[in-house]
């Protein structure tokens, strides 16, 4: 095997990172996780994830962890609803692909992979040449060595440069991503208005989804057509009352049930949308074996429901070379892991530009949405 008393290093325990290391580990491979987060237990923002049974789910079977998925997931319907509150379409509970939260899907590939496998508060910082292996260099002078590295850390990957010149692109998109605890006692009327389903709601170019069932929590998204430069100025998002009102001020003409929504809020997070362009030749020329996976590879704007999902075939894809004897170098897998990856995660990329595309349209409503003209939609609540 190309692996054997080789070390494999993935950066980063996103679910790309650990669902590839479960795959290797289960092929015999020696991998270590490194994931900047402190332990296990740090809390990941962001909302549900439903995996789709050709591509998530099949790289969770392949890791005999697809009934774990099914049991920590929840089937949820759709409701779309209109400025003042009125529902004007629903649809019952998706049960092939259910939401799960992320801290969930962490857990469940955690418990997965062997003791000591992810070792915790490494934020990778460096990589150099040494001795013929790669030197990994972590925040507070902690070092390690592998001879294969795989980045999983994510859209903002450092690693990444090592692989390709091209660098992460605004797409003109915001998302304000809010949190509520407790949302049946904090917002009852708008948690009552959800009766447990994803909720989506668009006026006059200001986009709403919420996710009232996010263990425990509420998360939901504000979408808004502006630039980075325009939240930079003006919003601050360490001062919550300021976001409030500047939400009550956007959603004037919204009805008192978002309002009270927005003040129920206790974290607020900018998201302003990146992708990263797939159409630069990747580099050729490294030093040692080392690649992408995920997001780190082909951040995409979270309009088709695909991310995660692109990101587990990677993973399927690049350990399956790494560990079915059809190759003879490392560099020769890596190399047809990338060629495959680069052509569906462009057409992946595609759908999620052309939905972002639709929903900034001055005319988009998400009840046409659901007569056949996008998939999936504002995807994170
Ligand atoms: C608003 C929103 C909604 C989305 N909705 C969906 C959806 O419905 N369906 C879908 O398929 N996808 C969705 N996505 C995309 C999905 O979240 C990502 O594609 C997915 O999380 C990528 O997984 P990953 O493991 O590659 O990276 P990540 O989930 O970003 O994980 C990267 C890991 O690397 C760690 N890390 C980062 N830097 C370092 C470092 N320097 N050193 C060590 N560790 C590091 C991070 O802490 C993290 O644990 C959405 C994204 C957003 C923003």
């Amino acid at each position: 095997m190309l692996l054997t008393d080789k070390e494999v290093a993935i950066l980063g325990a996103g679910p790309v990172g650990l669902t590839l290391a479960k795959l290797l580990q289960q092929a015999g491979v020696t991998v270590t996780v490194y994931e900047r987060d402190e332990d296990a237990q740090a809390r990941i923002w962001g909302g549900t994830l439903d995996l789709h049974e050709t591509t998530g789910q099949e790289a969770l079977a392949r890791a005999g962890l697809l009934e774990q998925y099914f049991a920590r997931a929840l089937p949820m319907g759709r409701i779309v609803a209109d400025e003042q509150g009125n529902v004007l379409f629903s649809r019952g509970p998706a049960t092939d692909s259910p939401e799960i939260n992320r801290n969930e899907l962490r857990t469940l590939l955690l418990h997965s992979l062997a003791d000591g496998t992810v070792v915790w508060d490494r934020k990778f910082t460096g990589l150099n040449v040494h001795d013929g292996k790669w030197q990994l260099q972590f925040e507070n002078s902690q070092r390690a060595t592998a001879d294969l590295v795989i980045g999983a850390n994510g859209g903002m990957s450092a690693v990444r440069t090592y692989i390709t010149d091209a660098t992460v692109e605004y797409t003109g998109t915001v998302f304000i991503q809010g949190e509520v605890a407790d949302p049946q006692r904090a917002c009852p009327a708008f948690y009552e208005l959800c009766q447990g389903n994803i909720l989506m709601a668009s006026h006059k170019g200001n986009l709403f989804g919420a996710n009232p069932k996010n263990n425990g929590t509420l998360t939901y998204n504000v979408i808004l057509s502006e630039s980075d430069e325009w939240l930079n100025e003006h919003l601050n998002f360490q001062d919550t009352a300021g976001i409030v009102q500047f939400l009550s001020d956007r959603f004037s003409d919204w009805h008192a049930v978002y309002k009270q929504l927005f003040q129920a809020t206790n974290l607020f997070r900018a998201l302003p949308i990146r992708k990263l362009p797939l159409t630069k030749p990747w580099k050729q020329d490294r030093p040692l074996p080392i690649t992408v996976v995920g997001d780190a590879a082909h951040l995409m704007q979270p309009f088709a429901g695909q991310g995660v999902n692109t990101g587990l075939v990677d993973a399927l894809t690049l350990s399956d070379n790494l560990t079915n004897g059809k190759f003879t170098t490392l560099q020769a897998a890596i190399s047809d892991y990338e060629q495959k990856m680069l052509v569906y995660a462009t057409a992946a990329q595609r759908a999620s530009n052309q939905n972002e595309l639709a929903l900034r349209h001055p005319d988009f409503s998400f009840q046409n949405l659901f007569h056949g003209a996008v998939e999936k939609t504002g995807s994170d609540h």
